[in-house]
């Protein structure tokens, strides 16, 4: 590697004027070693397992805690080249066990200029542009979300965990201390955790057979909730969590029977649904697809993340609300970033927009991709992940060694070779990984034959996945499976 004509001094600075003259040759040197990684690297994930993985990579990035520094290039060159080549990198059309998303390059882009400018969106005099970004554009999503008002707002979280626990803090503030959270097995685990951060008892969970939480189940949890109360005490309030979009499988909960359900307890008890569209948020922007999300807007709050079916990279997480005055509980007061006197003076109070207080500006890259593309050209996106969703379910149903678990609803498909063992399953997944082939992921559901069993799970997210890509994804789980047809018991 021939050295770079000029060394940059590493303690140069990111943003002023000057900024972009020191960042420049540092990009160079990262695109290079991104692309060395890349190539290094040959396919989806580094080939050899933990171990050897490790071993590379300390190889290369020499002491944690050196007392004397190589310089920006050395250091760029070679932490970011063994990071790519160690990377499991969503960009190959392998890669595809998480709602992990290859982002795109104009969002990466973008999150650059977020990190040299950095702004922090816990005061306005920290992020004055930055934050009317974010008013604008979160005002517009969470419209998106609830059309019908009466005034939409959204926070910009961390992702589906933070807005998550966030719905669930709203609904306790709103509904008072005693809420009970009903949600389905399928429901997503920061659930789970979400309640127990906050001291509440956890969630009464419903069996979800069939992957989608049953709305009769649902009334029949919400009426048993009396049950726990003593006589002359007022029904206690409750928080009802659907999924659109389970993490398993892509399965969504049947929204509008979810809504009535809620709507019809309201009058006994105060009632409130949540909605976890991490995942399926997106489809929203899809004519296609949109109808899949019917009575998302008739939740009390949302989660939405960008960061999955949204092409963003990490982080770009959302809560939407169908009313801003619902958010109120989230403000707070220090006076060296909101001092009454300034928000009386017209600065505007920032530190109610989240839980966090030094907070990056996520909101760019969304924004940037949004104009880049528009919302037809995010549909697009949305439209060619699903589609390359359905074409690898027909292409497993038209193998008879292979069994599909069903069409799918999203970009989640979930197979299984014909008569697998549980144990051949996550064997030819944990063997996909460590020769490097493929990063598939692994969920238990229930079959056609009534079956709990474990399936491998590929989450689609890389809209420019080819036909050809998912054959040779099929290929590679037919080669790793045990040789016996469909219907031939073991
Ligand atoms: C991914 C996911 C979450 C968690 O979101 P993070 O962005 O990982 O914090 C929550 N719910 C569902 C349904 C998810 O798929």
């Amino acid at each position: 590697m021939p050295a770079p004509p000029l060394l940059p001094d590493p303690t140069l600075l990111a943003g002023g004027a000057a900024g972009p003259r020191a960042l420049r040759p540092l990009l160079d040197t990262v695109l290079t070693a991104l692309a060395e990684g890349a190539a290094a690297r040959c396919g989806p994930l580094p080939a050899g397992g933990p171990e050897a993985v490790t071993r590379r990579l300390l190889e290369r990035c020499g002491p944690a805690l050196p007392a004397h520094g190589t310089g920006a290039h050395d250091a760029l060159h070679s932490l970011v080249g063994a990071l790519a080549e160690g990377a499991a990198d969503p960009a190959d059309p392998h890669c595809a066990a998480h709602l992990h998303c290859p982002p795109l390059a104009v969002a990466a882009a973008a999150d650059l200029a977020a990190a040299a400018l950095n702004p922090s969106l816990d005061s306005w005099d920290q992020a004055p542009a930055a934050s009317a970004l974010e008013r604008h554009l979160t005002s517009a999503l969470a419209e998106l979300v609830h059309p019908e008002g009466p005034a939409p707002d959204a926070l910009v979280t961390s992702g589906g965990t933070e807005a998550n626990l966030l719905g669930l803090l709203l609904a306790r503030e709103r509904l008072g201390p005693a809420l009970r959270i009903i949600c389905g097995a399928n429901a997503h685990h920061s659930v789970h955790r979400a309640a127990w951060l906050l001291g509440l008892p956890a969630p009464t969970v419903l069996p979800t057979p069939r992957g989608i939480l049953d709305p009769a189940a649902v009334a029949d949890a919400l009426a048993g909730l009396d049950a726990l109360r003593c006589t002359t005490a007022a029904p206690a309030p409750a928080l009802v969590v659907g999924t659109a979009g389970t993490t398993d499988a892509g399965a969504i909960d049947p929204l509008p029977a979810l809504a009535d359900t809620v709507a019809a307890h309201r009058d006994h008890r105060p009632t409130a649904l949540h909605i976890d569209a991490a995942y399926g948020g997106p489809l929203l922007f899809s004519a296609a697809h949109r109808a899949k999300l019917t009575g998302l807007d008739r939740a009390d709050s949302v989660t939405l993340d960008l960061h999955k079916l949204g092409w963003q990279p990490v982080a770009a997480g959302l809560l939407t609300v169908p009313e801003t005055a619902t958010l109120a509980p989230l403000g707070q007061r220090a006076d060296y970033l909101n001092a009454e006197d300034d928000t009386e003076a017209g600065l505007p109070d920032l530190l109610g927009r989240s839980p966090r207080t030094t907070r990056r500006p996520d909101i760019l890259k969304i924004a940037v991709t949004l104009r880049a593309l528009g919302t037809t050209g995010l549909a697009a996106l949305v439209d060619a992940t699903c589609a390359a969703a359905a074409e690898l379910a027909a292409l497993i149903e038209a193998e008879p060694r292979l069994s599909l678990h069903s069409r799918p609803t999203i970009s989640t498909v979930l197979f299984r070779p014909a008569d697998a063992t549980d144990e051949e399953v996550a064997d030819i997944r944990r063997r996909l990984l460590t020769e490097g082939r493929a990063v598939l992921g692994r969920a238990r559901a229930r079959g056609a034959d009534g079956r709990d069993t474990l399936w491998l799970k590929a989450t689609l997210l890389n809209p420019h996945v080819q036909p050809g890509d998912l054959a040779a994804l099929r290929k590679l789980v037919l080669d790793l499976s045990p040789p016996r047809p469909k219907g031939d018991q073991p």
